[in-house]
């Protein structure tokens, strides 16, 4: 090996030759980790309390899983998608199926998150062409939202701490709000009133963009990292199905965060039981242990394709990676095999419960969560306002966990953290991180 290369622990993470987030920062170097902890090469242990991004939702270190990749690393990596398909992607596909909401037929399979959002919005362009409605080309979405950061999934994002530098290259946009209870200030925002209302402003939008130029809605069934957890009024999912139905526009729903059981359900819509057309995920299908994302695509979609061209006009070349795929089927038979959906809508309760203690503070607004996704957003107002520095709270609670070798994550709108732990942490180990965030929130004053 080259003697410019390092090894591990030789030279000072400062002098880093990889284009960081935050440049110049000194990251820990990881080199190993077990359920909700990862080790750095210092021989310390970090809790992850957001579950890197939100990805790891079975734990660190799950020797099963490392040994499905190595079995298929040793049999067969990468076989180029059009030209073969290979076992574990046709084991996922039916897996992704069998706990996927009804009525969804067919399986696509990206790297990530930003990729099948990608894919999914060119399917429902591809899939008007099949039907014969080239005219039908427009794709709505909500604020606050993310949908990755492609530039076409970027334009769809109510996210402008990462699209604004962009906004001269982003496509237009156009966006209905969000259901978003806390901020409803004419009474009870869960109220089936509220639900209809915000419904009614997104048919709003698809009538005033044209009925016949939108081909579909996209859209979080429960917000992820620009409001964690804002999750709308029980009516709402059912009354927008019926407006995509009456004016033939798909709905995807991006599954991404809340998909694999982040929300104590297979997916984030089986709270609401309605069928969308297309569900994107990516993160908890794989767990981390390999890049992976994926489509599932309706029935019905997936119809006008056969009964159509017979041809799906899209490919990356890693679409089905095999490797990737071997980490899918063995993280979704362990999360499967282990009951953890019902694990994680159990100890989200729990979380959920020992975190409202942080409503005690006066900068805390509220504590909702679904299942093991909780936001914790902070007053933009409060007795302590005055004196309160230009830094959010979030970043300074952030910042405090940091230096106890807590990862917390911060929301990317507004004043909020978020908590995603993995599914198998243990109760002691959420008490240390309401426990260091409510010290955090101390340590302000
Ligand atoms: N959609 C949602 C809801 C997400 O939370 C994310 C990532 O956080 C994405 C899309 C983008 O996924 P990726 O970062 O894997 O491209």
């Amino acid at each position: 090996m080259s003697r410019t290369v390092r090894s591990l622990g030789e030279s000072p993470a400062n002098a880093s030759r990889v284009f960081h987030y935050e440049i110049g920062r000194a990251y820990p170097t990881a080199v190993g980790g077990d359920r909700c902890w990862v080790h750095d090469s210092e021989g310390n242990r970090w809790l992850d309390a957001g579950g890197g991004a939100g990805a790891v939702t079975l734990g660190y270190g799950i020797p099963e899983i490392a040994e499905a990749i190595a079995r298929q690393a040793n049999e067969l990596s990468f076989a180029y998608s059009r030209s073969f398909t290979t076992l574990p992607q046709e084991q996922l596909a039916d897996l992704v199926l069998e706990i996927a909401p009804r009525g969804m037929g067919l399986c696509y399979f990206v790297s990530g998150g930003s990729e099948a959002n990608e894919s999914a919005i060119k399917f429902a362009r591809l899939y008007f062409l099949e039907c014969g409605k080239p005219e039908k080309y427009k794709i709505l979405s909500r604020w606050p939202s993310y949908h990755g950061n492609t530039l076409a999934t970027l334009s769809l994002s109510g996210r402008p701490s990462w699209s604004a530098p962009f906004s001269p290259m982003l496509q237009r946009a156009t966006q209905a709000p969000v259901p978003y209870p806390l901020h409803w200030s004419e009474g009870d925002g869960n109220s089936e009133r509220y639900g209809a209302m915000c419904a009614q402003a997104l048919e709003d939008l698809i009538v005033r963009e044209g009925p016949e130029s939108v081909a579909a809605v996209i859209a979080e069934p429960i917000v992820g990292g620009t409001s964690p957890a804002v999750t709308p009024p029980p009516n709402y999912w059912r009354s927008v199905r019926e407006i995509c139905d009456r004016h033939d526009v798909l709905l995807v729903l991006d599954e991404v965060l809340t998909g694999f059981g982040r929300t104590g359900r297979a997916f984030g819509i089986d709270h609401w039981g309605v069928t969308p057309d297309l569900i994107t995920c990516a993160k908890g299908i794989s767990s981390g242990y390999a890049p992976l994302g994926a489509v599932i695509i309706s029935d019905r979609v997936a119809d006008a394709f056969r009964t159509g061209s017979g041809t799906l006009r899209h490919s990356f070349t890693y679409s089905g990676h095999a490797l990737s795929c071997a980490a899918g089927v063995a993280a979704v038979r362990y999360l499967v095999e282990n009951d953890l959906i019902a694990r994680a809508d159990e100890q989200g309760r729990e979380l959920l419960h020992t975190a409202k203690r942080l409503l005690e503070h006066d900068e805390v607004a509220e504590v909702r969560g679904v299942g093991l996704l909780i936001g914790i957003e902070f007053a933009e107002e409060s007795e302590t306002s005055t004196t309160r520095p230009a830094e959010r709270i979030a970043d300074r609670v952030v910042s405090f966990a940091r230096s106890e070798r807590v990862i917390l994550t911060p929301a990317a709108n507004g004043d909020q953290l978020q908590l995603l732990p993995p599914f198998t942490t243990q109760r002691d180990e959420w008490m240390t991180i309401v426990d260091v965030i409510d010290r955090g929130l101390r340590s302000l004053h």
